[in-house]
């Protein structure tokens, strides 16, 4: 089958009998429904450009399993020049939503259970790779959307997971048949999880002997029968229900998704199971998803952060100060920050190497440390802007103000004409741009974009805490301790 245009694949997820909850209710149109709306048009921008010429080498590329032309969100990498693209093109759909398009945790599950499966029957002689690669070859031939759902509740963080006094903190098996298993759980804040026409189920942790029921990994339908979704809700999010209101809602078009995912006895077909009580596998699931997980953010939080720079050096001309040297600096030092970003995200992906499966893994190292920065460098970004913009981006009045021909002056002025007197910017440029630019920052900075750019950079993809431990196990102390022994002469 040929690639989905963004159109094609909005309809597909009509045809799904996904159950999506938000508020408290079953939402029957979810596809339309305005909250949810700006996400699928996010995840329809990676079909969108995929179809754009301009694009075509970065977005789409020859499968290595059928010779077939896929969209790269479905790739298994297969060189270090594959993984520095797919950083380029998470930048890129970053520059094109300003938000997190989703796509990228189906992709960076593939690769990890791809080369995790190998390397289970390798050691078991078991069928998960071959259950791996048909599985991949449907979702690259349908060009599918396949969320990589990794992170379980947890319950009591100080107990594994066979020991929570409640066995559903993580995912796990409560039925083995002939034919399948039968799994309950959930995955916690899961990116994308509704815009998915499939899921890829992974543990999160490493486990031990006991945790068995708790090591497995599957693909399953997102309209599975069993399993449901509960909305995530953001910062603000209910502007994008009010009338009127698209200038106040920032970025109007694109959005990101998280939602609670139950799997209340859920059946999983042989041929879909990819793990299945082979504890010591867990962990390199794991840590290859997080691996490749914390290269995306030195492509997606990129992109991203260019656009709000762009919106910070918007902001510093409309109010008449972009030629101040304060805030050129500023703008220089977001600059500084974010491609230093960049090339994080580029060199653990030209440090990549060859998994045993095949595929290209990620330097473990420098990933880790990419994903270090962004849980620092987006924050102070947003700082940067928040100083630069003003405080005009959170005191605005609304855009119902903007446009209201209600009389307020003595003269019959009207709220609108006190507004855009007030609120005007430099000669030139119009009140409505300056409100526009305004807003798009309160949203990236701290309204309902800022869970994709803020928060998600500190937790998503893993913790910082996450990433010291892999820096700590990766970082070579010994080593170093014997470089300074040689040469400072001690035995
Ligand atoms: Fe992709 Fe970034 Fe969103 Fe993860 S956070 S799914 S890498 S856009
Ligand atoms: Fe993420």
């Amino acid at each position: 089958m040929a690639l989905m245009t963004a159109q094609e694949y909005i309809e597909s997820l009509r045809k799904l009998k996904t159950r999506v909850y938000m508020f408290g209710e079953e939402i029957e149109n979810w596809v339309d429904h305005p909250m949810i709306r700006p996400s699928i048009n996010c995840v329809a921008m990676t079909y969108a450009l995929a179809q754009d010429p301009q694009y075509a080498d970065l977005m789409t590329v020859k499968s290595s399993l059928t010779g077939h032309t896929v969209n790269r969100f479905t790739h298994l990498h297969q060189s270090t020049e594959d993984l520095i693209n797919k950083v380029k093109m998470q930048r890129l759909l970053g520059q094109k939503t300003a938000s997190c398009f989703q796509r990228c945790v189906g992709m960076d599950a593939f690769n990890a259970v791809f080369s995790s499966t190998y390397e289970i029957d390798e050691k078991y002689g078991t069928h998960y790779h071959e259950n791996f690669k048909n599985f991949i070859t449907m979702v690259q031939d349908n060009d599918l959307t396949v969320d990589g759902a990794m992170t379980d509740p947890k319950g009591d963080r100080s107990k594994a997971p066979s020991a929570q006094a409640d066995p559903d903190m993580y995912v796990h098996v409560v039925e083995r048949r002939e034919d399948g298993i039968v799994v309950c759980g959930a995955k916690c804040h899961q990116t994308g999880s509704i815009n998915s026409h499939w899921h890829i189920f992974m543990p999160t942790i490493s486990m031990g002997e006991a945790d068995k029921d708790w090591a497995v990994s599957f693909a399953c339908p997102t309209d599975a029968e069993g399993m449901y979704m509960i909305y995530g809700r953001q910062s603000c999010d209910t502007r994008k229900l009010e009338e009127g209101a698209s200038i106040d809602v920032g970025n109007a078009k694109f959005g990101g998704q998280e939602a609670l995912v139950v799997l209340d006895h859920v059946f999983i077909p042989n041929e879909y199971i990819f793990l299945n009580g082979e504890y010591e596998f867990a962990g390199m699931i794991v840590e290859r998803f997080a691996g490749y997980h914390r290269q995306s953010y030195g492509g997606c939080k990129v992109g991203v952060g260019d656009v709000v720079i762009g919106a910070t050096a918007l902001a510093a001309e409309y109010n008449g100060v972009e030629k101040a040297s304060a805030v050129k600096d500023k703008l220089i030092e977001m600059t500084h920050l974010n491609e230093t970003l960049y090339c994080c995200g580029i060199a653990c992906s030209s440090q990549g190497f060859k998994t045993k499966a095949g595929n290209y893994q990620i330097d473990l190292l420098l990933a880790n440390v990419c994903k270090q920065n962004v849980t620092r460098f987006p924050y102070e970004i947003v700082r940067l802007a928040e100083d630069v913009a003003g405080g005009l981006m959170v005191t605005m009045p609304s855009q119902k103000d903007f446009e209201s021909d209600t009389v307020v002056g003595r003269n019959g002025e009207t709220i609108g004409d006190i507004c855009n007197k007030f609120f005007a910017a430099r000669e030139g440029v119009s009140t409505e741009d300056r409100q526009r630019v305004m807003r798009f920052l309160e949203n990236m900075c701290l309204g309902a974009a800022a869970v994709g750019y803020r928060t998600e950079s500190m937790h998503g993809a893993g913790s910082p805490q996450a990433q010291r431990i892999m820096i700590a196990r990766q970082g070579n102390i010994q080593g170093k301790k014997q470089l300074a022994k040689d040469i400072a002469g001690i035995q």
